[in-house]
Order: C-alpha cells, then sequence, then structure tokens
C-alpha cells in the first residue's frame, strides 16, 4: 500500500468515529487511515499525539484521572492488542480493527523512504534505539532516522532531550518508554519539541533492535502475543501481567451495551 505524503484532503484532521470502552475513547481507524492521518498531520506541522492503547493503559486511565485526560486528548487512539478485541466483543460493542504500536511504527518506517519522512527514535535500554537506528535502513532502505536516545535518563536531563528532538527537526517521533511514561512524556513536551507525529509505541524499538522477539504469527493471529511476552520475560513484565486480571474483571463486571 502506498501513502501519499500529500497535503491531506480535509477528512483526514477531523475526529474519527470512536468507541468507548471502559470509560476510554478509542478511535474507529484501520491500519490505511492511520497513515493516512499520518500524512495529513507531517504536511499540516501542529503537533499531534498518536496513542496506541492496550488492556494495561485502560486500567491505568480508570485509576490516574490526570491520565485518562491525556489519553482522551490524544489526536488518535487505536487499538493495540488482543484484549481490547476480546473486552469489545464481550461488551457488545462492535470492534474496532487492531493497530498495534509495532506495526504503525514498522509502517511509518517503510513509508519514510518512500514519503520523505524524517523520524526520530527515543527510549530503550542503553544501546538499544542506536542498534535500531542502523537496522532499520538496512530493512527499508532509504528509511531516514534522524536521530536516537537511550529512554533512561535522569528528569533534569529532560530539557536537553526536548532540545535534542526539537533541533533534529522529525516529522515523526516514536517515543518508546512503556505506558504511561510515554504518553506523559509526550504531552508534557509536544508543543516544545514541535514534531508533528508523536507516538507511544512501548516496546517496539526492542523489536526493531533485534534484542526482543516477537510472538510467531500463528500467537498473533491468535491474539496471543501478550502471552507470549509475559512468558519471555516474567520478571520484567509483572506489574503488565498484574493488570490483565484487573482489566477481566472491569469488563466482566461492566453493563453490555
Ligand atoms: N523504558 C525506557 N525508560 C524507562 C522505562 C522503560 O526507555 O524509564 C523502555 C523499556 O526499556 C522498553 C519500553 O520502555 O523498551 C517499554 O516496553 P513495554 O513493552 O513494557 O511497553 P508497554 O507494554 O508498557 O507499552
Amino acid at each position: 500500500m502506498t501513502v501519499q505524503a500529500t497535503a491531506p484532503d480535509s477528512k483526514t484532521l477531523l475526529p474519527f468515529p470512536s468507541l468507548r470502552l471502559l470509560g476510554m475513547r478509542i478511535d474507529r481507524v484501520d491500519m490505511t487511515t492511520a497513515l493516512e492521518a499520518i500524512a495529513g498531520y507531517v504536511h499540516d506541522r501542529t503537533p499531534r499525539h498518536i496513542v496506541t492503547a492496550d488492556a494495561s493503559m485502560i486500567v491505568t486511565a480508570a485509576e490516574d484521572p490526570e491520565f485518562a485526560k491525556i489519553t482522551e486528548s490524544a489526536d488518535m487512539v487505536t487499538a493495540d492488542g488482543a484484549g481490547i478485541l476480546w473486552a469489545s466483543r464481550r461488551l457488545g460493542i462492535p470492534p474496532t480493527d487492531k493497530v498495534s504500536g509495532v506495526d504503525l511504527a514498522a509502517r511509518c518506517c517503510e513509508l519514510s523512504a518512500t514519503n520523505g519522512w524524517r523520524i526520530y527514535f527515543l527510549g530503550a535500554g542503553p544501546g538499544v534505539a542506536q542498534e535500531a537506528a542502523r537496522r532499520i535502513p538496512a530493512r527499508y532502505p532509504g528509511a531516514q532516522i534522524v536521530g536516537w536516545r537511550d529512554g533512561f535518563f535522569a528528569e533534569a536531563d529532560e530539557p536537553t532531550i526536548v532540545a535534542a528532538i526539537r533541533d533534529a527537526q522529525p516529522d515523526i517521533l516514536l517515543v518508546a518508554l512503556g505506558i504511561p511514561k510515554q504518553e506523559r512524556f509526550i504531552d508534557r513536551n509536544k508543543a516544545a519539541m514541535g514534531v508533528p507525529v508523536s507516538i507511544g509505541v512501548g516496546g517496539t524499538l526492542d523489536v526493531f533492535s533485534g534484542s526482543v522477539k516477537r510472538a510467531p504469527p500463528w500467537m498473533q493471529n491468535a491474539g496471543l502475543e501478550w502471552l507470549y511476552r509475559i512468558a519471555g520475560s516474567p520478571r520484567k513484565r509483572i506489574k503488565k501481567a498484574a493488570a490483565l486480571p484487573r482489566f477481566a474483571l472491569m469488563t466482566l463486571r461492566a453493563p453490555r451495551s
């Protein structure tokens, strides 16, 4: 699929049809619509925030009104994960397409070559963003990765990081600091960074760098990628895993529509 880097038709800058799941707005967008909107945002240059929501994010938003405000004011919220699709079906809400952070980020890198999109990687452990920046142009020849920075920094370093991102003038910033850190970072800094599109993408740079493998396609298709990731690093993902029974309970207790 090609997505032209042309002037947006005015529809792509309007709010999307959406559903509401356990309090959170989720936009009814598929991958093509999301990429067309991104092309429109890049052309328009106003800083925008794209959230890729999963079950743990819904739990966090339900418990933290300040975080809920951030997701509510995002320009696009995609459904990232089997949990969201399961809960929608269970509550009688027609589910939307899954547009995961890692898939959306990969498509942006692929289209970087054809559309001239400049991309910046922020996040993950030491060396990971740099290795991702080395591998992505090998995978998508012509992709422009214009800067990178690891995601473990002191609060005092944030202004320097924000300035470096602004100076690199990316069109798209992939922020891989995990939920809810990445959404807070984008919300706090998007005006100062002046980047047209910032996307919270979780563990994407670990995948891009080759340090974490994605689940095999059959598990992805069966909606079991979350299980693969927990099984792969149970210690690291204990907090994430703890949100799942809470999410299931919230769903089972909610009224069906
Ligand atoms: N991370 C980071 N800085 C932090 C905490 C986490 O850069 O202070 C990175 C971590 O190394 C990993 C990503 O954020 O690459 C979080 O990945 P995860 O798959 O847990 O994301 P989530 O599922 O929360 O979206």
